[in-house]
């Protein structure tokens, strides 16, 4: 488990004078086991930011830590992130416990280890009885469950979600928000969730950081932020 360190965090976007700052120095720490929505307009630069953390996208200034390590040069595969985006490819020849196993067989964990990881992953998702389908036999939903799982599998520190139900239709979207709970609940891991929806941020938010042109523009509790005198 751990936390995330933001220090000052600059980002810019191409060199010299066409160079274009879309994050201005942000601050920010997220404790450990904490659920953080980042909210705020598009184009606010929320993505760079969790792109950043995930090491999708360099760091122009400042640091970022996971727990007590500065992770500015480490690659995403040594970050001990799971990300969740909102295209949830499916490998669509394997079964759901071939996907969400592939990337522990690629990272070479043994089978029983996989197999204890897949189960237990499938249990919480309530995947066990699905297990041996292709993923067109399976719901919008259940795919979507499909791919949480494969992220938990991996037993990350930290979960990011990039708009994970943006592509969803309401009904879909509202029963994968109590899934999404549900997760961090029975797993506790430090989650970083982006979206641009306020109902969605004030419903998942423990804290949530507001976003605006490139600036933290607040970071409170819903109640901090929603209800200020
Ligand atoms: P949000 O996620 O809040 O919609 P983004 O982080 O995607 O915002 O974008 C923040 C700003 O950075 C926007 O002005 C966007 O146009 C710009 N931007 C994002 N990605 C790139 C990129 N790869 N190259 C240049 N500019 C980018
Ligand atoms: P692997 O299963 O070995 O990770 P993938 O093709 O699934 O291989 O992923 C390629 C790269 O993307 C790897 O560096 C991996 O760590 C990273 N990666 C894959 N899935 C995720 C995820 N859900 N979150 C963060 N990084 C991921």
């Amino acid at each position: 488990m751990a936390s995330i360190t933001l220090r000052n965090i600059v980002k810019r976007y191409g060199i010299g004078p066409k160079a274009n700052q879309v994050i201005h120095g942000v601050n920010a720490e997220i404790q450990d086991r904490e659920f953080v929505v980042i909210v705020g307009p598009s184009g606010c630069g929320k993505s760079t930011l969790l792109r950043m953390v995930a090491g999708l996208e360099e760091v122009t200034g400042g640091e970022i830590l996971i727990g007590d390590k500065v992770v500015n040069n480490l690659e995403p595969a040594k970050r001990d992130i799971a990300m969740v985006f909102q295209n949830y490819a499916l490998y669509p020849h394997m079964s759901v416990f071939d996907n969400m196993a592939y990337g522990l067989k690629i990272a070479k964990v043994p089978k029983d280890e996989i197999k204890t990881r897949v189960d237990k992953a499938a249990k919480i998702l309530e995947l066990g009885h699905l297990l041996e389908r292709k993923p067109r036999e399976l719901s919008g939903g259940q795919r979507q469950r499909v791919a949480m799982g494969r992220a938990i599998v991996r037993q990350p520190q930290v979960f990011l979600f990039d708009e994970p139900l943006s592509n969803l239709d309401a009904k879909l979207r509202a029963q994968t928000r109590l899934e999404i709970q549900k997760l961090h609940r029975e797993l506790g891991i430090t989650s970083l969730f982006v979206t641009h929806d306020q109902i969605e941020a004030m419903t998942l938010a423990q804290r949530m950081i507001v976003m605006n042109a490139g600036n933290m523009e607040q970071f409170g509790t819903p109640e901090e932020v929603y209800h200020r005198p």
